[in-house]
């Protein structure tokens, strides 16, 4: 299929932010309800997930960092698991080899950290982790590919990719408690609550929003009065995934009309069905293709103008 050739160009570790996004999915997948995120130097020195979640075993934790590539490519959801990997499979395999990383995992009946210098398995020890869930470390990001490390950009703006990447999780999951440190300032200590909240957290300078609730799409977004030069204020996601696409820009722009000054703030969550997505989608560019493309924009279009109508004095 043509999906495998395109992928095959994603097949790096992108930076600390990309890191992150790894660690953090794999804590949600492992059903945590509280995440704690901490970087060192924009990440580049240190970076750390710990989670409540299921936890491992030691042979869980062993194969943890080997590639287990799944190639059964189907639907929007199976490509966006690809993220900035190979493949799915790969994320934690293709970190351990550019870093130093520990593990350190309890799954209710056993505890253990495991280290690994450059994806070589250096020990794997019982170790007393007293609560269940698991801690990944990751210490000195590409130290063994200078080239890599030498591109990385400075440590304010590695942080700043990483805080955006955090905030984006913050809004997709605020059933969730997270906890963000960077440099031992806690940029983000936010308990389980609910998108509104959230959304306020992430964006206080907003005083007029207003919940969303359309056919395909539901979410927050502000008056026309609040707005910024660009458009680091609307963040989409499509099945909970996050997508940066000029047409859903664009489109929901449009519900404002004509009388737009900047770029007004909206956090949307795009739901359809995963066979009304097609696969044709770049794990790094984050562009969706809807194959019926019109219900949807309509939807959201309709929406955020029906919903704009409680500011109209
Ligand atoms: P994938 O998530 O696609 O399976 P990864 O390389 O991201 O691949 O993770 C490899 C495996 O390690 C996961 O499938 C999971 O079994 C285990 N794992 C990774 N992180 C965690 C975690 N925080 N909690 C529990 N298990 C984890
Ligand atoms: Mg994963």
């Amino acid at each position: 299929e043509h999906v495998i050739g395109k992928i095959a160009a994603g097949e790096v570790v992108a930076g600390p932010y990309s890191v992150v996004k790894e660690l953090v999915e794999n804590s949600l997948d492992a059903g945590a309800t509280k995440i704690e995120i901490e970087i060192k130097s924009g990440g580049k020195s240190y970076i750390k997930v710990k989670d409540n979640g299921e936890g491992m075993g030691r042979e869980d934790l062993l194969l943890s960092i080997y590639e287990h590539t799944t190639s059964k490519i189907n639907d929007f959801d199976d490509i966006y698991n690809l993220s900035s990997f190979g493949f799915r499979g790969e994320a934690l395999a293709s970190i351990a080899k550019v870093s130093r990383i520990v593990i350190t995992s309890n799954n209710g009946s056993e505890s253990h950290r495991l280290e690994a210098i450059g994806g070589k398995i250096k020990s794997v020890n019982e170790y007393p982790l007293v609560e269940k869930g698991t801690i990944v470390e990751v210490y000195d990001l590409f130290f063994n590919v200078p080239a890599r490390r030498k591109f990385l950009k400075s440590e304010a703006t590695e942080k700043r990719y990483v805080v955006e990447y955090v905030e984006k999780f913050l809004l997709s999951n605020p059933d969730v408690e997270f906890i963000f440190r960077a440099d031992n300032e806690i940029i983000y200590n936010a308990r389980a609550s609910n998108l509104e909240e959230r959304f306020k957290l992430i964006f206080p300078e907003v005083k007029e929003y207003t919940l969303i609730n359309g056919k395909y799409v539901e979410g927050i977004i502000s008056s026309p009065n609040y707005h910024r030069k660009n458009r680091t204020g609307q963040i989409f996601f499509v099945q909970k995934r996050f997508v940066m696409d000029k047409m859903l820009y664009y489109i929901f722009e449009n519900g404002y009309g004509e009388a737009l000054v900047d770029h007004p703030y909206g956090v949307l969550f795009i739901n359809v069905p995963s066979k009304l997505v097609d696969v044709n989608v770049h794990p790094q560019k984050l562009e969706v293709k809807f194959s019926n493309p019109n219900i949807i924009y309509s939807d959201i279009t309709r929406t955020v103008r029906e919903a704009l109508k409680k500011f109209v004095s």
